[in-house]
């Protein structure tokens, strides 16, 4: 039986697992109108640019709620209602885009390649010349759906090259996958509070280009959504416009803290790839195999076929791990059968060797010994 008491280690992509300090860092109640939560606010966000090096460059607005609130709020806020938002499709992320900015009333065109394919800057060069009426980009950095990377530097610079503004989703990737705002040039890039910079769920923030939600006021057809109006009142008062949720700010400013004290940006690459490599060697012993081509595979969540095995289903392979410890996450591709494992949060390789083990001991459990996909198999005879 497992121990209900204890937390399951979380190897999902948000929320995930946070350190003890972060979590302790919640036990406080704050008041929305009081100076010292307006001063955590204001660190928050300097923190916050700092972690990609946009002080100078770029301003940061937060928003209360997930990840697609966020990505709702930079699309609608900066988007004129005539405008015509290009998406990069490669998974499902890219396709949520594509559905949001539709449902915004903002005109809408996809340029979709498969799920293991990454969107080159040369895709989106034709495109933007052959459609001078595209006036947005709309990319996703890491593909959580499979864990696919795709090229932010040179799409950015040629989307800039084409005199166009560039919306990216980085949900998945800030704090952790390289990005620099001081040489990569975007109108807005998008995160949220509970993925690799490892606070708890709850907020969103957005980074806009210096100077753009000054001409970006009634764009918005939301008002809870609007960034222009998010930032003149916070601007204005050191206030969230409307009920901040006040314990993630203050845990996500104590994760942060610890974000620096970890070494930074390069740091946390460096842990989660260690994760990373723990994690596909010790699956890959046990015969399972990577979908994704190592060259575009980020380090941050990895997909896995399942075993062909009759006698595996994920219902019950899941439950069989998280009763060892270890909550896995389920694959979102259709054309084939996967899991996925994150390699994200306050957890290092020791942990990852015990998910192994706890995977290897489940496959004993449900007796399946066919554990590589058929075309796998095939390769290795
Ligand atoms: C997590 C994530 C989001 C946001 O999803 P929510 O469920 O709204 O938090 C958006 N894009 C990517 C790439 C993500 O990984």
């Amino acid at each position: 039986m497992p121990l209900y008491s204890r937390d399951p280690i979380l190897l999902t992509p948000g929320p995930l697992t946070t350190s003890l300090a972060t979590k302790t860092a919640m036990l406080r109640d704050w008041g929305s109108w009081d100076s010292a939560f307006n001063a955590v606010t204001a660190r928050l966000r300097a923190k916050l640019l700092a972690v990609i090096e946009a002080a100078d460059t770029h301003v940061c607005v937060p928003l209360q709620g997930s990840g697609t609130f966020a990505v709702e709020g930079a699309v609608n806020t900066l988007v004129p209602r005539d405008g015509h938002v290009l998406v990069l499709i490669n998974g499902a992320y890219g396709k949520r885009m594509a559905k949001l900015v539709q449902m915004m009333g903002r005109k809408v065109s996809t340029f979709e390649t498969a799920d293991d394919v990454p969107t080159t800057a040369a895709d989106v060069s034709r495109l933007l010349t052959a459609d001078p009426s595209i006036t947005h980009v709309g990319l996703i950095h890491c593909e959580t759906s499979t864990g696919i990377l795709n090229p932010l530097a040179e799409i950015a610079a040629v989307v800039a090259r084409h005199g166009r503004k560039l919306i990216v989703d980085a949900m998945s990737s800030f704090g952790a996958l390289p990005i620099d705002a001081r040489s990569t040039p975007f109108d807005a890039l998008v995160a949220a509070s509970g993925k690799c910079v490892e606070g708890p769920p709850g907020m969103g923030f957005v980074f806009v280009k210096k100077g753009v939600l000054e001409g970006c006021a009634g764009h918005s057809t939301s008002l809870a959504l609007d960034l222009a109006d998010q930032y003149a009142y916070m601007e204005r008062t050191t206030q969230w416009r409307f009920t901040p949720p006040t314990h993630v700010v203050v845990a996500l400013e104590a994760a942060l803290d610890q974000f620096v004290a970890e070494g930074g940006r390069t740091a946390r690459y460096a842990r989660y790839h260690a994760n990373y490599t723990t994690l596909v060697d010790g699956m890959t012993k046990l015969g399972f195999r990577v979908f994704l081509d190592p060259a575009i595979q980020a380090p941050i969540i990895v997909t896995f076929h399942a075993p062909p095995d009759p006698k595996y289903t994920f219902a019950d392979f899941y439950a069989r791990v998280r009763d060892k410890g270890f909550i896995l996450y389920p694959g979102k591709l259709t054309q084939v059968e996967t899991f996925r494992v994150g390699c994200i949060g306050a957890i290092g390789p020791d942990e990852m060797r015990h998910a192994v083990n706890a995977v290897r001991d489940t496959l004993a459990e449900m007796g399946i010994g066919e554990v590589a996909p058929a075309s796998a198999r095939r390769a290795a005879a």
